[in-house]
């Protein structure tokens, strides 16, 4: 895919030009094409920096709960609406939220234009054994991808991945070791990373080494892929008890 610079619609950092707010988050009202073609794709083409948070209601119900998390989210560049809970949430509030864009899609598209442009790419989180798993299906999948290194996200001190970090400048970082722990890790370390774009992506390298499913597509696109995941994973219970917490207050509070 080609990325003209100067087709960038708006600040490639900032690449939220409309932001819908919902309870005090700011989330982009871009679709996800325009998302990567008119911020993110011009961003690693700029060799910039940006920090991205994928936010479902549970997320936006941490900000709540979370001492400091709020915070975290809200200096994020991009918040991009993760999560059928948010879309009708905003749907709700009659703001324009053009669609749902699923972390772990964006992460795919990612890693598709990194294959393309032979960038190179840091994979931080899971467990040691999905995160060797993760890194040979990323190899077969993906071989133009510069694998800057890789860590399983269980660690005591991260010294050591900083170091590796900063030495190797990767072009994205993928941090998958959930909410909110992944958040909090890159903006504690953030500001010794001269460029880079930093995204939290949950689960995703579970998904990606075959530990985990993901929902059918029929299930996606009926908004059923939290129905999905609470039924194989049963202790999800309480994030989508959670979630529908979200959407009654997103109605009580209107905000
Ligand atoms: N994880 C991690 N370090 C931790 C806690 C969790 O690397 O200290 C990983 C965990 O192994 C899993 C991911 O973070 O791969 C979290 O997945 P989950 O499905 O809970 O995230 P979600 O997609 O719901 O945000």
């Amino acid at each position: 895919m080609s990325v003209n610079l100067k087709q960038a619609r708006v600040d490639p950092i900032i690449g939220n030009s409309k932001p819908v707010t919902i309870m005090n988050i700011n989330f982009t009202s871009l679709s996800k094409q325009e998302l990567l073609t008119e911020c993110l794709f011009p961003v690693l083409m700029s060799r910039s920096k940006c920090f991205i948070v994928t936010a479902n209601p549970e997320i936006v119900m941490n900000t709540r709960d979370i001492p400091g998390y709020k915070q975290i989210v809200q200096s994020a560049d991009i918040v991009v609406p993760d999560g059928a809970g948010i879309v009708m949430a905003a749907k709700y509030l009659k703001l324009p939220i053009q669609e749902r864009i699923p972390g772990f899609e964006l992460m795919l598209d990612l890693l598709e234009f990194a294959n393309e442009q032979n960038l190179s790419c840091y994979f931080l989180g899971a467990t040691e054994k999905t995160s060797s798993k993760f890194i040979r299906e990323i190899n077969k999948s993906y071989p133009n991808i510069q694998i800057a290194g890789f860590h399983h996200g269980y660690f005591k001190d991260d010294k050591m991945i900083v170091k590796q970090i900063s030495e190797s400048t990767p072009d994205i970082v993928f941090v998958a070791m959930g909410s909110p722990k992944q958040d909090e890790w890159i903006t504690s370390t953030y500001g010794q990373f001269s460029k880079g774009l930093f995204m939290g992506v949950g689960g995703s390298f579970d998904v990606i080494a075959g530990e985990v499913k993901r929902a059918p597509d029929k299930w996606i696109k009926l908004n059923l892929e939290w129905l999905y995941r609470l039924l194989k994973q049963p202790f999800r219970l309480k994030r989508i008890v959670r979630s529908f917490a979200f959407l009654i207050l997103v109605m009580v509070k209107k905000e």
